[in-house]
């Protein structure tokens, strides 16, 4: 297996792993393409159907975007008063320090915006931990990107380091998938930057797969915790990866066994070109049922849909979200207030045989 970054359809291609074509040159060409050499060592060859590939090579039916697609499908810019911040909610705000992630996943909107320019310069991020200074409201600062966890310990710190003198924070919360594919990242160094900060600290984990919690990762997570982060777990409900309750059953017992909270299990975006990834909201439903069935008296994480425009998230259960006479749903944001939603999850797509690919990309940003 490659040792060195794959983050194209030819790198891909060179270790024999992908078979090139113009409509996966034309998916390059418009969304972000990286896996690291953890994802790709996770990656059954001989399994057509593998959950982990699926989520992260290249996909031609990414080309398809289906009409309810949107290229800000939670609303971010709605809620953005200073480059880099989102204050969406009134007590916590979205800290997007990077936009680059070591792994791109092929159904995340971010794989179109990251990877573009890095991070925040000094300037930008200086100016946005003012406004977090500014607004005694913000009991938390969530680092979000991109992959928070690529920054350099040098570039942690200085948030962290800001952070510890802004008394009305109490929380500084971590949202990556970097100790699962690319455990390497968190070093004792990034540890010590994000400790600085002398604030709480959460580290929310994105799993989608039991099979990700390979003895490499669950050794990052120790580091985490011995470094005093709780752990949480967010996951990606996604058609033909974890749409079952057995495997979400087996991914929330392998999370409680390491010692993380379970907290939300996501509905899909509508991010551009994932349309293959959507299952309907009922059937999503119907899913979380019979986890819950299997999990009772243990620990499950709350089944959200973020609602499109920005309205933030509402659970997929009545009286948060009901359907309407016309196939649509109605839901009732935090504020009551009702919106409609469109799903798209049932419109056919072109279905064919993933393409397999194995690399490498390791990825620091020091600005
Ligand atoms: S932001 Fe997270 S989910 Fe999105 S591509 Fe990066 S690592 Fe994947």
């Amino acid at each position: 297996m490659s040792d060195r970054p794959l983050h194209s359809v030819d790198d891909l291609a060179a270790a024999g792993l992908l078979s090139p074509s113009e409509r996966l040159r034309a998916v390059e060409a418009r969304y972000r393409v990286a896996l690291t050499p953890q994802i790709a060592s996770l990656i059954d060859r001989a399994d057509p159907d593998d959950p982990i590939a699926r989520q992260f090579l290249p996909d031609a039916r990414e080309l398809v975007t289906t009409a309810a697609e949107l290229a800000d499908p939670i609303g971010d810019e709605a809620h953005s008063p200073v480059p880099g911040i989102v204050h969406r909610y009134r007590d916590r705000v979205l800290l997007k320090l990077v936009s680059v992630c070591p792994v791109y996943c092929r159904f995340c909107f971010r794989r179109e915006t990251v990877g573009k320019s890095g991070a925040l310069d000094a300037e930008t991020l200086a100016r946005a931990l003012d406004y977090v200074a500014a607004h005694e409201e913000i009991a938390e600062v969530i680092l979000t990107g991109g992959d928070p966890l690529a920054a350099s310990p040098r570039r942690l710190r200085v948030v962290a380091e800001r952070l510890s003198v802004i008394p009305h924070v109490g929380r500084l919360r971590v949202h990556t998938r970097v100790p699962l594919a690319a455990p390497d990242l968190v070093t004792k160094e990034r540890l010590e930057a994000l400790r600085a900060a002398e604030k709480t600290l959460v580290i929310a984990l994105h799993v989608n797969h039991a099979r990700e919690l390979s003895p490499v990762a669950k050794a990052a997570m120790v580091r985490l915790q011995n470094a005093g982060a709780r752990l949480l777990s967010q996951t990606v409900l996604l058609k033909d990866v974890n749409d079952d309750a057995a495997p979400l059953d087996a991914l929330l017992d392998a999370l409680v066994a390491q010692g993380v909270e379970p907290y939300y299990l996501h509905h899909p975006d509508l991010a551009k070109g994932t349309a293959h990834f959507r299952l309907s909201l009922a059937r999503g439903r119907s899913i979380y049922e019979a986890l819950a069935r299997l999990r009772q008296a243990k620990p499950l994480p709350l089944y959200v849909l973020d609602l499109p425009g920005g309205f933030g998230k509402v659970p997929i259960e009545a009286p948060h979200l009901v359907r309407a006479g016309d196939g649509s749903w109605r839901a009732r944001d935090r504020f009551g207030i009702e919106h409609r939603y469109e799903e798209d999850a049932e419109a056919p797509v072109e279905r064919q045989a993933p393409n397999y690919a194995f690399g490498f990309y390791g990825v620091e940003v020091e600005i």
